[in-house]
């Protein structure tokens, strides 16, 4: 089937600075695709090329098969890193305000259950708190219907709770047959959100693919972490390779069951164990040696 939206070999510079440098992927229709990387990995700039915010240098943006035509305007919707928006409006002012803007609009009491508006919708939005705002935002991008939406750095700035929240309502707007694309730095999200994920560094693609096939491919084993007080000895005697990292002793390893036979034959106190699998987060690092945070 036709992927609803496709890139090919698109490249975008800033003079000398090549912030997108020749990347491809497509995106079938009714899935959540992820542009995962670090600050300035190029991910904004990908986006807002194929918004038709930016002009590409060069490379070739299709929507459901064809160049982008005026229809590909009105069945996206937008949800920018930063909106400026009348300060003097409400919440559902600036919905009726936007909304007005399309022919085929959603309908307002609807959208406002579904972003969980309802209790703040006659407040200013400037006194919102951040989970708030973000699934305003939300709901503005989501006024006209789209097919298409796209999501710059969704909870960037959220605490965990407001996160998980607005995640929930993400899970809603893609179950609804929407089409997602969405940049983030957190691995959790992307994990959690995205069929599909495209990790970038540098302006590349440097590994595409679900996030399951990208941990399996790029990760082996897991990481057991034992405080360092559970080991008596000196970490240099013991017949394991280990990493202490913050008072914390890191192994990893692909067979778990020797692992720990070989710990409990040094006596080493497994009470405060954790074990963990891998990560997107241990994909990037295992790709490029930097945390995608740093
Ligand atoms: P972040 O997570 O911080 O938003 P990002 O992955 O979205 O990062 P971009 O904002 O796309 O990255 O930036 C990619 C590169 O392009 C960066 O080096 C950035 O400084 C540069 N850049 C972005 N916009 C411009 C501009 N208008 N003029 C010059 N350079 C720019």
């Amino acid at each position: 089937m036709t992927p609803i939206l496709a890139v090919n070999n698109l490249t975008k510079a800033y003079g000398p600075l090549v912030a997108v440098d020749g990347i491809s992927f497509a995106i079938p229709a009714g899935s959540c695709f992820g542009l995962l990387g670090p600050n300035g990995a190029g991910k904004t700039t990908t986006l807002e090329v194929i918004e038709n915010i930016l002009p590409p240098t060069s490379g070739d943006i299709l929507y459901k098969g064809q160049p982008r035509s005026r229809a590909f305007q009105n069945e996206v919707g937008i949800q920018f890193q930063h909106t400026s928006l009348l300060a003097m409006l409400t919440v559902w002012e600036t919905l009726q305000v936007f909304q007005a803007l399309y022919t085929d609009g959603e309908d307002l009491d609807a959208l406002a259950e579904k972003c969980q508006l309802q209790e703040f919708k006659h407040q200013r939005h400037e006194n919102l708190s951040g989970g708030q705002r973000q699934r305003f935002l939300l709901a503005l991008a989501l006024v006209n219907r789209p097919q298409l939406l796209f999501l710059d750095e969704p909870s960037t700035g959220l605490d965990p709770q407001a996160r998980r929240n607005l995640w929930e309502i993400v899970h809603a707007v893609k179950a609804s047959g929407k089409t997602i694309i969405l940049t983030t730095h957190y691995m959790e999200e992307a994990q959690h959100l995205c069929d599909e994920v495209a990790i970038m560094d540098h302006g590349r693609i440097i590994a595409q693919g679900t996030p399951e096939a990208l941990i399996h491919a790029h990760c082996e084993g897991v990481t057991v972490v034992l405080p360092r007080h559970s080991f008596r000895q000196p970490l240099e005697t013991l017949p394991l390779s280990v990493q202490e990292m913050n008072g914390a002793v890191h192994i990893q390893t692909s067979n778990i069951d020797d692992c720990l036979k070989q710990l409990l034959s040094c006596q080493v106190d497994l009470s405060d164990m954790s074990v963990y699998s891998p990560n997107l987060e241990h994909v990037f690092l295992n790709l490029t040696g930097r945390h995608l945070r740093e």
